[in-house]
């Protein structure tokens, strides 16, 4: 039996990678894998655990974080109970939809705080591996090609240059109601990106198997028709 497509798609924040990986998936019939999501979720989840959450938040570097602390919070992640619905778009967490919640800006600056512990990589890893082993995969991440699935039949990294990605991310933020300056937009994106790239475990990096894609000049269907081209030429379904 010849395994499932995996499609790894990575890049920094407001790179236009969900939209992409959404239409990709749409588009070859298979699973979406949001990853960020997960994080996204776990950052919810230490939501409940206030001092915790707390400390994670005023991080300035993982190594700063007890090891008590570390175990804690990868015993949170190793413990999410999380399903996707509607192809991989809607998620909940014990039950509920956090499809909405998930995507606040202050549950993203959490979640990259909480990425950087090696105890929540490593909760989350079989997690994501198991969500594409029946049905394939099109995953977005930050270590979709380095680490979770190093063996994926085509790589792509996707970037665009930062003010385009402020301005993005800028766009989704009014269209939910929460309009924020250009510039306050573009600092945080330069501080994530900084914090993805930078960490000891599993960073952001450019791999020399993935195919570079550079969204800057181009909408969402000129990139998902440049991905279906190189996967026909490289993907072995
Ligand atoms: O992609 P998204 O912005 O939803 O991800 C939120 C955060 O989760 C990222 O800034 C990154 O720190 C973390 N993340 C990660 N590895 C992944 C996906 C997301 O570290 N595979």
């Amino acid at each position: 039996m010849t395994r499932p497509l995996i499609v790894a798609i990575d890049g920094p924040a407001g790179a236009g990678k969900s939209t992409v990986s959404r239409e990709l998936a749409r588009r070859l019939g298979l699973p979406y894998l949001d990853t960020g999501a997960l994080y996204r979720a776990l950052a919810l989840a230490l939501g409940q655990v206030p001092e915790l959450a707390g400390r994670i938040d005023g991080l300035v570097t993982v190594d700063d974080l007890s090891s008590e602390d570390r175990a804690r919070a990868g015993e949170i992640a190793g413990a999410l109970a999380l399903s996707f619905e509607e192809g991989g778009t809607r998620l909940r967490l014990d039950g509920r939809d956090v499809s909405v919640d998930i995507r606040r800006p202050e549950v993203g600056e959490r979640a990259s705080r909480a990425s950087a512990i090696p105890e929540v990589r490593a909760a989350l890893l079989d997690l994501q591996r198991d969500l594409a082993a029946r049905q394939g995969a099109v995953a977005e991440g930050r270590d979709m090609g380095s680490v979770v699935f190093p063996g994926a039949d085509v790589k792509f990294f996707l970037t665009a240059d930062l003010t385009c990605r402020a301005r993005r991310r800028g766009g989704d933020l009014a269209a939910r109601g929460e309009p924020a300056p250009e510039y306050v937009v573009e600092r945080e994106i330069a501080a994530r990106d900084q914090r993805d790239s930078s960490r000891a475990v599993a960073p952001l990096r450019q791999l020399p198997d993935a195919i570079a894609i550079d969204s800057t000049a181009l909408d969402v269907g000129q990139v998902v028709e440049r991905m279906l081209i190189e996967i026909s030429r490289r993907g072995s379904p």
